[in-house]
């Protein structure tokens, strides 16, 4: 059977609490055999590498999600970089910008706007320096702030690597995270009805420069849509991926494996 690894996955939400036993087991069923539990916090972090210490197949991002900015610290770096040194911290991440839920969206005013791009801005920059310090590659959430998340990461852009996780953008902006040597990854979405913008991205891209994942709880893939994702799906974003690929899903989990292991050095 191919084997998959599932690059970004929310392992420590509550949603998994009461049968996580059974969700890993599916996703051993269904040929996944490396899960990166992503964090959005250093509650989240820490969660995230307990996790990776009780199961041989999880490994751990540690970070600051950008929706999370107003509860950060003012200078996140130190915890950060302790954090980072654990055997299975495999990333820093989800870290990024997202101006699709700013205070505005729920009715706060122009200045909260800005204090909260600001702020995101802020701690992006602290934590792409624990990243380039300790080697560590970043996973990227960026959300209706693609401009200005290129701009930010392009000082950094030879100093660390960063994944653009759940990419959903065209393929000239794919083109312009691949010119800098920086990956993408792909969730469910490439096999919704409306995901033919995803399935021409993943088309554009050369077999070893993307990744898998689900996103999970979020976006699983049909025939599931809407209900809870987990990592056993990725075996159906592989089937769509293959597809559109035209390629076998040995060829493809060969690659999707060696570019992961390439990207997430300590992931053995
Ligand atoms: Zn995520």
């Amino acid at each position: 059977m191919p084997v998959f690894y599932d690059t970004h996955a929310h392992l420590d939400y509550d949603d998994y609490r009461a049968d996580f036993a059974d969700v890993l087991a599916r996703a051993r069923n269904a040929g996944i055999v490396r899960i990166v539990a992503i964090a959005t916090d250093f509650n989240s972090s820490r969660r995230a590498l307990a996790l990776a210490e009780a199961y041989d197949m999880i490994y751990a991002a540690v970070g600051w999600h950008p929706g999370n900015a107003h509860a950060a610290p003012a200078d996140l770096r130190a915890e950060l970089r302790q954090l980072a040194r654990h055997p299975k911290a495999v990333a820093i991440g989800e870290c990024g910008l997202d101006y699709y839920r700013l205070p505005s969206s729920r009715g706060g005013s122009a200045d909260e706007d800005a204090a909260c791009r600001r702020k995101q801005a802020e701690i992006f920059q602290q934590q792409l320096e624990v990243a380039s310090e300790t080697g560590l590659n970043c996973v990227i959430h960026q959300r209706s702030s693609f401009e200005d998340t290129l701009a930010q990461i392009q000082p950094f852009a030879n100093r660390t690597r960063g994944v653009f996780h759940c990419f959903g953008e065209s393929v000239a902006r794919l083109r312009q995270i691949l010119d800098l040597g920086w990956l993408v990854s792909f969730t469910g979405i490439i096999t919704f009805k409306n995901g033919q913008n995803i399935r021409d991205a993943v088309a554009a891209s050369p077999l070893d420069k993307f990744m898998l994942e689900t996103d999970c709880p979020y976006l699983a893939p049909a025939p599931f849509r809407g209900k809870r994702g987990e990592p056993a799906y990725v075996k159906e974003i592989s089937e769509t991926v293959a597809q559109v690929k035209g390629c076998s899903l040995d060829e493809l989990s060969a690659a999707t494996c060696r570019t992961a292991r390439q990207f997430f050095p300590k992931l053995a």
